[in-house]
């Protein structure tokens, strides 16, 4: 299981152009106006989304006005059996791990010992969602992640393995969309210890999947696909037995033009035609297996397409949509050991007189930490619930989980590390060698920087949240809009909208109207209400922005983001105040949670009304415009007095 990579064939070119370079010259900023590419990559995208609700959606139905608390409210529970075998399994990984592996050597030596993933695989690690009928261990969201948070206080690195593989990798997309005979095939290897991995990724494609150019071309018998092309930063990549790659099949003619088709293959790491280009290394989890992958000719036989051609980008879009339900755990297992650092530290280090958690600016960061651990983990527990349901359509819900548990996490990592003062800055091995306890926080600091930016960045999660809130009323609206609709389509289109929303607009304007009626919640009612009048405030706002702007709506991502960013805190406080009631009835003689629910309600409202200020009275028209003399150059002599060491452009 070494990682077997060949050196590195892509030494820096002094006389080449970064990458993309070429393309941002001649695009500039008439990219944000709307290109070719643009369109295609939207459209693209667009046809990938899944475009119905199956089931309700908790989000989606805040950002039209409907704080559905029944959804939230009592706050799902595990049964105690259930649990019981999670927390059991849970201490079985850890128990093993405490006395077999060590974070800070992982993160010295970036290596995760062969010895260990073995032994994990023989528990059962990698095969902990697969079905009880294909071998695996068949746990729920929610244990499995409960595993993860574990882990991930323990070792970043080992915790993004375990995630990549199962939530991204392999096991994941067949058991979403493998035909029963893909299953049977595939599934039982991971009980075996097999590691996957999940190749989307290539160096000029990023957030913009539907450019991908790696090709895999269907030989004339139909028998097997050839696949060609490179794949990026593709976690456990190095070392996988088997991954799935995206690629481009022949295209599709709709209409006499040619339409782009991606599809999924799974992909054995055994083929020839497989190159590992080179191990790539990062700021933090410095023992994940990530690595630049080379495909020249490699031969895919026909049954390992995953659901059909053409549905490769909605797989790994679908696939993501769940995956990104175990970033929270990750992210809220190293708040918790952040939380008991800042606590421990706040309490034993004395300066001035006192201890530096009292001080007042330490109390700020000290309840900042708590009350967001708090929400995380809630937030964590809910949608795994959900998860584990079935019954609630998670893609909102999955985008707002992942884009506030990273980001909260940076900010209680950055807290912790000001804390601990010049120790945060210092390496755990540092302060064991010097005798001290060996407090993680730069490690904690160095592994959470990167969850803002894979599994969709935080960027990419506004965008896409933006989408899914204006999706309803584009379906009422679109046949109206459609160029194509006859006159009698849109004079019905008109009717149905003019009647839906002289009902529907009064309704969200009028805050007040509808408070009576949500029922006594208990200690927190005050703040379900509260998230029932802003959720009004914000459809509200969001669909006069879209009379307001227009087609131009989709290029005001500040705008759009300070809306998606209240929907997310509307959802962390309705988490949070729910998570909070539970956890106190379960232990009544403690009102802590409660105490802190409130907190947390509190600064999330101060955010809130922040930036619903921010909505009328912001920049953004500067912030575009000086943006553009930057990207312009206009303010090139700035940057003069510094040594540059890359091309000159
Ligand atoms: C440690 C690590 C592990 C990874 N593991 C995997 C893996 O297992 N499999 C895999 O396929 N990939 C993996 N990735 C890739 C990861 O998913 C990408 O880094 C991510 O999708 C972003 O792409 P990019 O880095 O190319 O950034 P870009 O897409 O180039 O974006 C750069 C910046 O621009 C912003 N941006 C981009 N488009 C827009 C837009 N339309 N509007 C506003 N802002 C925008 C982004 O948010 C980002 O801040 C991994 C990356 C890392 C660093």
């Amino acid at each position: 299981m070494e990682p077997n990579h060949s050196p590195l064939k892509t030494p820096l070119d002094p006389s080449k152009k970064p990458l993309g370079q070429d393309a941002a010259d001649s695009m500039l900023l008439d990219a944000a106006a709307g290109n070719q590419e643009k369109r295609q990559s939207l459209e693209i995208i667009e046809e990938a989304r899944e475009k119905t609700y199956k089931y309700k959606s908790f989000g989606g139905q805040l950002f039209m006005g409907e704080f559905h608390h029944q959804l939230v409210f009592p706050f799902p529970e595990q049964t105690a059996e259930e649990r019981q075998l999670g927390e059991d399994y849970t201490e079985k990984v850890m128990d093993f791990l405490r006395h077999n592996l060590d974070p800070d050597e992982v993160d010295a030596t970036r290596t995760i010992p062969v010895h260990v993933l073995e032994e994990l695989g023989k528990l059962g690690v990698f095969a902990m969602k697969v079905p009880k009928e294909y071998g695996g261990l068949g746990f729920s969201q929610t244990n499995y992640n409960r595993v993860v948070m574990h882990v991930a206080s323990y070792c970043g690195a080992t915790a993004v393995l375990i995630s990549a593989h199962q939530s991204i990798g392999v096991p994941q997309p067949v058991k979403l969309y493998g035909t029963e005979e893909q299953k049977k095939r595939i599934l039982p290897l991971f009980r075996q210890g097999k590691i996957s991995a999940f190749a989307l990724t290539e160096p000029d494609v990023g957030s913009d999947p539907a450019q991908m150019s790696a090709t895999a071309k269907l030989s004339e018998d139909g028998s097997h696909y050839i696949l060609n092309g490179d794949k990026l930063w593709c976690t456990n990549g190095t070392i996988a037995d088997i991954i799935v790659v995206m690629a481009c099949t022949a295209p599709k003619l709709v209409k006499g033009k040619e339409k782009k088709q991606i599809s999924a293959f799974v992909v054995d790491m055994k083929t020839p035609g497989i190159e590992i280009i080179h191990r790539c290394e990062f700021m933090g989890i410095g023992g994940i297996y990530n690595g630049l992958l080379k495909f020249t000719n490699v031969s895919v036989p026909a049954e390992n397409l995953l659901w059909a051609e053409g549905r490769g980008l909605a797989l790994a879009l679908g696939t993501i949509n769940v995956g990104r339900l175990t970033l929270p755990a990750a992210c809220t297992g190293a708040a918790k050991l952040s939380l008991s650092i800042a606590r421990r530290w706040g309490t034993e280090r004395i300066q001035w007189g006192m201890p530096i958690g009292l001080h007042e600016s330490g109390r700020e960061k000290i309840a900042y930490i708590a009350a967001t651990t708090l929400a995380m983990e809630a937030i964590t527990w809910l949608t795994a619930s959900w998860a584990d349901q079935g019954n609630v359509d998670l893609r909102i819900e999955s985008a707002m989980a992942k884009l506030f548990t990273t980001e909260a996490l940076w900010k209680i990592a950055d807290m912790t590390m000001q804390l601990r003062g010049g120790r945060g800055y210092e390496k755990a091995s540092s302060l064991k060698a010097r005798g001290e306890v060996p407090y993680p926080v730069e490690r904690i600091m160095r592994d959470c920087r990167v969850n803002l930016i894979l599994e969709g960045s935080s960027e990419i999660m506004k965008l896409f949240l933006a989408r899914e809130a204006m999706d309803p009323h584009l379906k009422m609206a679109s046949p109206w809009l459609n160029k194509k609709s006859t006159p009698v389509e849109k004079r019905q289109a008109l009717f149905k909208m003019a009647k839906f929303y002289s009902t529907w607009y009064p309704k969200q304007k009028l805050t007040w109207l509808k408070q009576a009626t949500l029922p006594d919640l208990g200690e927190l009612t005050s703040h379900y209400r509260f998230i029932e009048r802003q959720s009004r405030k914000m459809s509200a706002a969001l669909f006069e922005a879209m009379l307001k702007y227009k087609q131009k709506l989709e290029l005001k991502q500040m705008f759009l983001g300070r809306l998606v960013e209240i929907g997310t805190e509307l959802f962390a406080m309705a988490a949070t105040c729910s998570y909070a009631q539970h956890c106190h009835q379960k232990n009544p003689a403690n009102p802590s949670p409660i105490e802190l629910a409130d907190y947390f309600c509190w600064i999330s409202r101060r955010r809130i009304k922040a930036q619903f200020a921010a909505l009328c009275d912001n920049d953004d028209e500067l912030t575009n415009k000086i943006a553009e003399k930057v990207v312009k150059k206009d303010f090139r002599w700035l940057e003069k007095g510094i040594e540059w060491i890359g091309p000159d452009c």
